[in-house]
């Protein structure tokens, strides 16, 4: 066993590192997080630094396949924003990832080396007006007609849907009756005639705005199915395959990278605010809170990149990439909590410092990319726990 980092992996921590302090002031992380908006400028600028394309293969402009790097780049930038990070993984993992295991070879040529570049991003549209945790049940439907396809129905919760280029689609594309195996994965420029956007607003989560996404009579080909005909019908495989992988590794290290940031703040502050004639830090519960936090971040920070290194070697992941989900976002929630209410006080809810923005951030991750309790299910169903 080695549990040691590679060193091409600190080095890349070291290099975000520098870059992020530099080139995205706390003043510039604010903006975005006020106006929900991250221009796509920073996109390009991550992909010139050449780490859009770390699970691309070589042949296509990317690093091969190497998911502990993009995840650990996640981590970093999420320690700055996490709409960025998020943004970075729209174009990483929903994009580069997804389709280098699972689009057609006419896919890979037109979309990888864009993807390598940051030229490119994918939302996700998974979830619906009526599908949430339920996605075998997607109402979006694709018909077909020889070569032509038609897209009729709604996404919500599309993040950076109006940002974004193409949606990663999940939809219906054969009769209900045979739920999982009709389902299609199909990418849907944004541009397209018949598709609109509505951005919705939320308490977090700013820079890459949830969206509203209608389709009416949208027109695309079978080459739009994701790995192109033999992917009609066969969204299934692809959901509780990489696709879901994917999803549940991204939201996991945006979370460990906002509770790293938060910590980070409230260790500092707890070095610098005096009560009872001493500094805070000197006060048992604040140390016990802050050491019980870096605890956690480290068990959570080695369980992630243990999912992760087994995605990346192919191995059976699903539990580990579930348990990971789970216990870095519920973790990431309560540390973040616990340096905001027990360390920071009135200064941890205000504007000014940096930790209402984690606060605000860190909560939605049990949500999304399968909430706490999916993970649950899937973690009693995968160990075959029987249910009566
Ligand atoms: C910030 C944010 C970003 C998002 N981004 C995207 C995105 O880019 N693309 C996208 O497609 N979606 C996105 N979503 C949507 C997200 O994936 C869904 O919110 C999530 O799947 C849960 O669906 P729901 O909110 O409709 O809850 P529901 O499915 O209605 O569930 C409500 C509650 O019941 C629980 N529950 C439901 N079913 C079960 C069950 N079988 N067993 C136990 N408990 C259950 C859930 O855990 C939840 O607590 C985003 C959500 C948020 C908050």
């Amino acid at each position: 066993m080695d549990f040691s980092e590679s060193e091409e992996i600190t080095a890349l921590r070291e290099m975000l590192r520098r870059y992020l302090s530099k080139e995205c002031p706390v003043e510039k992380v604010e903006c975005w997080d006020r106006e929900d908006f991250i221009p796509r400028d920073e996109l390009k600028r991550l992909g010139d630094l050449g780490i859009c394309g770390w699970c691309i293969p070589e042949e296509y402009g990317g690093l091969g396949h190497n998911v502990l790097g993009m995840v650990a780049t996640i981590e970093e930038l999420a320690r700055c924003s996490s709409g960025l990070a998020s943004y970075y993984f729209m174009c990483a993992g929903y994009g580069g990832l997804n389709i280098s295991e699972s689009g057609s070879d006419a896919q890979k040529k037109r979309f990888l080396p864009e993807l390598a570049a940051g030229n490119v991003a994918f939302s996700y549209g998974l979830s619906e007006p009526n599908v949430g945790a339920d996605l075998g049940a997607v109402e979006t439907r694709a018909t077909r007609d020889g070569q032509q396809i038609v897209i009729n129905g709604a996404k919500r919760w599309t993040s950076a849907a109006s940002m974004n280029d193409y949606i990663y689609a999940l939809v219906r594309s054969g009769p209900v009756a045979d739920k999982r195996n009709n389902l299609s994965f199909v990418l849907i420029p944004t541009a397209a005639p018949g598709v609109s956007v509505t951005c919705l607003s939320a308490m977090g989560h700013n820079g890459v705005p949830l969206a509203d996404v209608v389709f009416q009579d949208v027109e695309l080909s079978i080459d739009d199915v994701v790995g192109g005909e033999s992917g009609w019908n066969n969204g299934w495989s692809a959901l509780a395959g990489p696709a879901l992988e994917v999803e549940k590794l991204g939201p996991a290290s945006i979370a460990l990278g906002i509770a790293e940031a938060a910590l980070d703040e409230a260790w500092q502050y707890s070095q610098e605010r005096s009560q009872g004639g001493k500094k805070i830090c000197g006060h048992q519960a604040v140390r016990h809170v802050l050491t019980e936090g870096r605890t956690q971040l480290q068990a959570a920070r080695l369980m992630l990149m243990h999912a992760a290194w087994l995605v990346q070697e192919g191995k059976p992941s699903a539990v580990a990439t579930s348990m990971s989900k789970l216990f870095v976002s519920e973790r990431a929630k309560d540390v973040t909590l616990a340096c905001q209410q027990q360390v920071m006080g009135a200064y941890g809810y205000a504007h000014g410092f940096q930790m209402q923005r984690y606060v605000r951030d860190v909560l939605a991750i049990p949500i999304y990319g399968g909430s706490s309790a999916i993970q649950r299910n899937n973690i009693a169903n995968l160990l075959r726990l029987p249910k009566a």
